[in-house]
């Protein structure tokens, strides 16, 4: 379609990449990192150079189908809608619902929660983003009053120490990896990884904690207790800028009254536990980097208020070279975050406990009938459905038959659902239950925004036709909206004008309550959005970039807060039953279930099989060799994998990755394997810590 060079943005991570990208022959693409782009200048990892080939893929849909039979357009989306409608006129608005992604961009997810909130009448739209960031969305607003990343890349450049918990960033975000390389080898910034397992991360660090599983709140609270104990903490900002700092000290103190206590409730040694809390607390420059590793978790929103007391406690926020720094796995987490792709915001960080904000939100909608409560949470919503309380469920550009956890009852809830609706750009392991299939456009077709994890949006754009009948994402909400009757708050032209909207929304009698602000971009032309350029939000008249470094919160009282926490058991303990710890995660070379990544040879040659990693002692106990094929089973369900011996593995753990589908090998997903228990505070799932029992599959 264009052979000259576009400036987009990479589909995969949260770094958010600007990639060079034009169409080449074969349906291909040739791609390069945009030098000009702040978030990489010009770098690439090896999932974003190899872009090019996932453009003209085999199993990319076509044409709508009803039953599996090929439909035109306008009998599908009849369909939907009154599918739809029928659900809600005979049992209500909350018998339907929509699950999303942070693949989806800012305008798609847009108008999908602006029809289900403001017009539908429910809050039931979730996103798989609740499976990657709900912890922290949760710990930002409790601690700050809002959703709020205080920190920009650049700080891992100016940091003296970088403390990454929860994260292989070296695999998952690999860009980022490189800035704090960069950081090492400039000025000499230490480089502290705590994960159970020892990650191509952990490889390059000066210090690794290979902590037990779920004991992450110990260790920070040990940390807050020591630094209040050394005389660390910065009472001037603590007293100025802060409330409950007593009260998170005592229980911190109580919870972990000595390193040796840490110690041996973490599973480390006692002098590791003092060389990490020494340098914390000698080091001013220092940002805590957070990822899937502490929101996948039973605990995780408690995880995440743990790390940030300490911030508070040194007065570390929003500082060059400070802060705590959530990452997000998908590149558009944050900007589904910024529109109210989960169940429980409104939009433009809006919330349902706020009467005002759902007050304002209806109006500016002009809303007939706008949800006035919180929807189904992910887990809950796959529950409902399979109970028969959601009677119609449109899940849009994900694959939850895989990526859930519990993934088999998942399945079985979508068999027993009465519709569902599933757009997507190729097919899928969840395709194979929708009544009606919509084709929807893929990377280097879509045009619109994504936020990365700094907060910054840039734009995609695109270089290449839409092959078959494939639309935009938000054209066919958009579309499907109008026949449901409420085509004239969806009259938009293009993702512009939708931009648009979302940036009034932002700034609808904002007065400055809300940091979420894009107050100077509502009136943004189609030129100027098809020209924008990657900035931080808020875009307002003031300068955007590091926030909250003034000591003034988005709270009641302009106060941060320091959340008291307890260090809790794990969701589910081994037994001599299931005896392993099992945790999932990602591989460097794949993406998700592997629909875009791996039909790539490339990607696939360095783990070309789904597999286990194994310590030699739990290999040996469970009589298993290098290369065995291996039945794995909770109490959720099974998989088969090969096994990998490998001393990166704690001895009473195994380490599965997320990826693999019924696509590419049978009984292989780790979802089938993951628990449903999900943090009460944020309804993420526990991803990394479910007991397994491993066994030799004999072949006959
Ligand atoms: Fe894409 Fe993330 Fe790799 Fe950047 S680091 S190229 S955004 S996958």
């Amino acid at each position: 379609m264009n052979s000259a060079e576009i400036s987009t943005t990479c589909p995969y991570c949260g770094v958010g990449c600007g990639v060079l990208a034009k169409a080449a022959a074969g349906g291909e693409a040739s791609v390069r990192g945009d030098p000009d782009h702040p978030a990489n200048r010009g770098k690439l990892c090896s999932k974003g150079s190899a872009l090019g080939e996932t453009t003209s893929l085999d199993s990319r849909l076509l044409h709508p189908e009803i039953g599996g039979k090929q439909a035109d357009w306008d009998t599908a989306l009849d369909l939907v809608a009154r599918r739809f409608s029928d659900a809600i006129a005979e049992h209500g608005p909350d018998s339907v619902a929509f699950y999303i992604s942070g693949q989806l961009l800012t305008e798609d997810y847009y108008v999908a929660n602006k029809l289900m909130k403001g017009f539908i009448g429910s809050a039931n739209i979730d996103t798989n983003s609740r499976l990657c960031m709900a912890s922290s969305v949760a710990g930002h607003r409790r601690a700050f009053g809002e959703d709020i990343v205080p920190g920009i890349y650049e700080d891992f450049n100016e940091a003296d120490l970088i403390v990454l918990t929860g994260s292989n960033t070296a695999w998952c975000h690999p860009i980022l990896y490189q800035r704090m390389l960069a950081a090492r080898q400039a000025r000499g910034t230490k480089i502290v990884v705590i994960d159970p397992r020892r990650t191509a991360t952990a490889d390059e660090c000066d210090l690794h904690l290979a902590l037990d599983p779920g004991t992450d709140v110990l260790l920070f609270n040990g940390l807050l207790a020591h630094l209040a104990r050394v005389g660390a903490v910065d009472d001037d900002y603590v007293v100025a800028h802060t409330t409950g700092f007593d009260a998170a000290v005592a229980l911190a103190q109580a919870d972990a009254p000595s390193e040796e206590q840490v110690a041996e409730g973490c599973g480390l040694k006692s002098g590791d536990i003092r060389l990490f809390y020494e340098l914390f607390a000698a080091t001013e420059r220092t940002v805590t980097v957070y990822s899937q590793g502490v929101n996948q978790s039973a605990h995780g929103t408690d995880k995440v208020n743990a790390i940030i007391n300490c911030h508070l406690a040194t007065a570390r926020i929003g500082k060059l070279g400070a802060g705590p720094f959530s990452v997000t796995g998908q590149p558009n987490a944050m900007g589904g975050r910024e529109v109210g792709g989960l169940a429980n915001q409104l939009a433009a960080h809006m919330n349902f406990d706020n009467p005002r904000d759902i007050d304002r939100v209806g109006r500016f909608w002009r809303s007939p009938d706008i949800a006035r409560r919180a929807g189904l949470k992910a887990v809950d919503m796959f529950r409902a459905a399979g109970a028969g309380r959601i009677k119609a469920l449109w899940i849009m550009g994900t694959n939850p038959a895989v990526s859930m956890p519990d993934a088999t009852r998942v399945r079985a809830a979508l068999k027993a659902c009465d519709f569902v609706a599933v757009s997507d750009v190729t097919r899928t392991d969840t395709t194979r239950f929708a009544d009606v299939l919509l084709p929807a456009a893929a990377w280097g077709e879509k045009d619109g925004t994504v936020t990365n994890s700094e907060r910054r949006l840039s734009r995609q754009r695109p270089f290449l036709a839409m092959p078959g009948e494939a639309r935009p994402d938000w054209r066919i909400i958009c579309d499907a909206a109008a026949r449901m009757g409420f085509g004239a708050a969806f009259d938009f032209g293009n993702p512009a004008a939708i931009f648009r909207e979302h940036a009034a929304l932002s700034a609808f009698e904002n007065t400055g309550e809300r940091l979420f602000d894009l107050g100077a971009l509502t009136d943004i032309s189609d030129a100027e959005y098809d020209t924008f350029e990657p900035r931080h939000w808020p875009v307002t008249k003031k300068a955007s970039g590091r926030l909250l470094g003034g000591g003034k919160f988005p709270t009641a009282d302009g106060r941060a807060r320091f959340i008291a926490v307890r260090q809790e058991g794990v969701a589910l303990a081994v037994s001599a039953e299931y005896p392993l710890a099992l945790n999932t995660g990602r591989l460097r070379d794949q993406w998700h279930t592997m629909t875009r990544t791996g039909p790539v040879p490339r990607l696939m040659a360095n783990t070309p099989e789904p597999m286990v990693d194994l310590n030699p002692l739990d290999a040996a106990a469970n009589r298993l060799a290098d290369g065995d094929l291996a039945q794995l089973s909770t109490r959720y369900g099974f998989a088969r994998a090969k096994v990998r011996i490998t001393e990166a593995q704690r001895p009473g753990q195994a380490f599965v990755p997320m990826h693999w589908s019924a696509h590419f090998a049978a009984n292989a997903g780790a979802g089938a394997l993951a628990t449903p228990i999900a943090d009460p505070q944020s309804g993420q799932p526990e991803l990394k810590n479910v007991p397994l029992r491993i066994s030799r599959e004999e072949i006959a």
